[in-house]
């Protein structure tokens, strides 16, 4: 435990509750906690992080490296901070990043400037017209001692944060199937899951306030409406809020699902140095990245999982490698034609980017027996793309192209290799 700290406020609940914050058992809305204000004090050898609360939470903090990072599990909060209160940072803190990780817990990912522990982290009681406050303390330490103090057991901490969000994780999916009737007899038709890259924490790629999570959320919920409203299809999403999900899970809602397409949707930017790039593009999964572009893509859509503040390894296959292996090369060969498809429909609507269709190893598109592409709506680091995304015009339009696709891919009879084989 050597990296980690986790207490609970002297006054309050039982030390049974700390480390697994009311998961089990979510408030109702109006009960969670609200943070009303953040804000950050001290210098480069020191920082302290506050938190405004309207009452004590217990908390569990602990380190992760490269990047340096420090994660703050709380019960579900309702954050009211001032926008774009994380984006700056002060001392050993780059910046911050809060949200929803699983119903009733929230995360709060601290990216640091360099190697530092944790001093101490503590919740004071209200006091002289202050409100309660959470305390954070951090301290320069060098990267040997950082290393040191990341416990052996740090590893351990990250696998049961995933495991808090794996089993969460399910509940949520099972609110989108209880939805339907359980009476009701088996729906025949076709599943599309509708994939919202990142969440909570994990904001993914940003422009000044404009963040992907929000921006693909908005769009996946127009394309699951234009979808349902066809009636031809039974759509389920990997998340309807702003919800961070392990990209294993999403790959598991596809395959538990039986999902006959999957689509993942993403937005993209460049860094400014190395230049523009504009233009929708449409990923499938390849052994090899198709270009450097798309491997630099790869790479940073991967990093959702550490970003959301949990550090994951490669699970275990269920099925025999053969299998997989086969199932793979035909699925493939569907999310290929889909692809195609969806490039076709695609730039009736939208601009595309100069080379529109691409491939790496993309772990959410790993399903195998699911054909899945992942959708790039466009830079937000292009001025046009993100005028376009931030539109409703734009997303209604582009929502209907893809609908359009999934038709004609259906329609044709080329989607045969979905589930059900
Ligand atoms: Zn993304």
């Amino acid at each position: 435990m050597a990296g980690a700290v986790e207490t609970q406020p002297a006054n309050s609940a039982p030390a049974a509750n700390k480390s697994a914050p009311a998961a089990n058992r979510p408030a109702p809305a109006a009960s969670f906690p609200i943070a009303s204000d953040a804000r950050l004090a001290g210098d480069d050898r020191q920082t302290r992080f506050i938190l405004d609360l309207s009452q004590s939470i217990p908390f569990h903090a602990f380190p992760l490296a490269d990047p340096y990072r420090v994660v703050l599990d709380i019960p579900q909060v309702s954050f009211q901070l001032r926008p774009g209160v994380g984006g700056e940072g002060r001392g050993l803190i780059k910046a911050f990043r809060y949200g929803l990780v699983m119903p009733g817990g929230s995360r709060i990912v601290f990216d640091l400037t360099g190697p530092a522990r944790v001093a101490n982290a503590y919740v004071l009681d209200a006091a002289n017209g202050q409100p309660p406050r959470f305390v954070l303390e951090l301290e320069e330490v060098d990267r040997a001692t950082f290393l040191q103090a990341l416990p052996s057991d740090t590893r351990v901490e990250a696998k049961s944060a995933v495991g808090d969000v794996k089993e969460t994780a399910a509940p949520v999916v099972a609110n989108v199937e209880t939805a339907q009737k359980p009476e009701a007899p088996p729906d025949p038709r076709p599943v599309i899951v509708i994939d919202p890259g990142h969440g909570g924490p994990d904001n993914g790629t940003q422009s000044g306030s404009e963040t992907e999570k929000s921006l693909v959320l908005e769009f996946a919920l127009a394309l699951r409406d234009r979808i349902e409203k066809a009636g031809k299809y039974r759509v389920v999403m990997t998340r309807t809020d702003d919800t961070f999900v392990p990209l294993s899970e999403r790959v598991r809602v596809a395959r538990n699902q039986s999902a006959a397409l999957f689509v993942s949707v993403h937005a993209d930017a460049l860094p400014r140095r190395e230049g523009d790039a504009q233009g929708a593009t449409i990923y499938t999964l390849s052994d090899r990245a198709s270009d450097a572009e798309a491997e630099r893509l790869a790479e940073a859509e991967n990093k959702a999982d550490a970003i959301g503040g949990v550090n994951l390894t490669e699970e275990p296959t269920e099925v025999a490698d053969i299998l997989i292996d086969l199932a793979q090369r035909e699925t493939r060969t569907f999310s290929n034609r889909f692809a195609r498809i969806l490039m076709a429909e695609m730039k009736t609507a939208t601009r595309m980017h100069k080379h529109p269709l691409k491939s790496a190893g993309f772990k959410v598109l790993k399903a195998p027996d699911v054909p899945s592409v992942l959708i790039e709506l466009g830079y937000v680091s292009n001025k046009d793309d993100l005028e376009h995304l931030v539109s409703e015009h734009w997303r209604s339009r582009t929502a209907g192209s893809v609908a359009h696709a999934i038709d004609s891919f259906f329609a044709k009879g080329l989607a045969t290799a979905g589930a059900g084989n």
